[in-house]
């Protein structure tokens, strides 16, 4: 039985929307974060995909931890921008560039065009890994729009500039508890605590 699950990203906001969203479905499980593990390395996102970086943090935690962790790697991909900042999401224009400013870079890119060009999606990659037992990925996407300006104070991030035409509002004007209810890395956590939950099925006892 999975007891504890270690939550291996040392982005504070990403944490806090991971250990909500799982904490909520596994009481019973205690969830620890690699802020609990002094001395985790930050290993370096040098894969080229979502799927690779992913593991790479879940590997790096996992080795370090013993336990069982989870490590995401999202994005931006914005369709009018061939599909960037995308994997480079948080290096975009700089790493050390903040929010607002990566984010005006992309408005003034996109200016003048009309909605219905600025097509964007975030996309979010989950690794699980436990010593050599497990080692999956599991993917899911959030579909919107860039807005022509940024609204909200909520989420982190991209949120700001990230509208969503069904419910005509950034994901930065929601509330925790309807971000995770839409987005990707919402999504992408129900199949990762399906999957947790499975393995924590107790054997069923055999018959002979
Ligand atoms: P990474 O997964 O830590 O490499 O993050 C990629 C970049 O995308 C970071 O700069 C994040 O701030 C941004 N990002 C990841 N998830 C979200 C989100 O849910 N909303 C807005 N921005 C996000």
């Amino acid at each position: 039985m999975i007891k504890r699950v270690v939550i291996a990203t040392h982005n504070v906001k990403k944490a806090g929307e991971m250990l909500t969203i799982l904490g909520a479905r596994f009481p019973e499980i205690q969830f620890l974060t690699l802020a609990d593990f002094p001395g985790a390395p930050e290993p370096e996102e040098t894969g080229s995909t979502y799927p690779e970086n992913a593991m790479i943090k879940a590997d790096s935690a996992a080795a370090f931890t013993g336990e069982l962790c989870v490590a995401d790697d999202a994005g931006l991909e914005i369709d009018a921008m061939g599909g960037q900042p995308g994997v480079h999401s948080k290096r975009f224009a700089g790493e050390g560039l903040p929010f607002p400013e990566k984010m005006a870079i992309i408005l003034r890119e996109l200016e003048g065009l009309p909605l219905e060009k600025r097509s964007a999606r975030f996309r979010c990659c989950v690794a699980v890994r436990l010593g050599d037992t497990i080692r999956e990925v599991f993917e899911a996407t959030c579909e919107g729009q860039i807005a022509e300006q940024p609204s909200g104070g909520g989420g982190f991030g991209y949120d700001p500039i990230f509208y969503l035409p069904e419910l005509g509002c950034t994901m930065a004007d929601l509330t925790a508890e309807q971000k995770h209810a839409i987005s990707h890395r919402g999504k992408v956590l129900k199949l990762v605590g399906d999957y947790i939950a499975s393995i924590n099925q107790p054997t069923a006892p055999s018959v002979c």
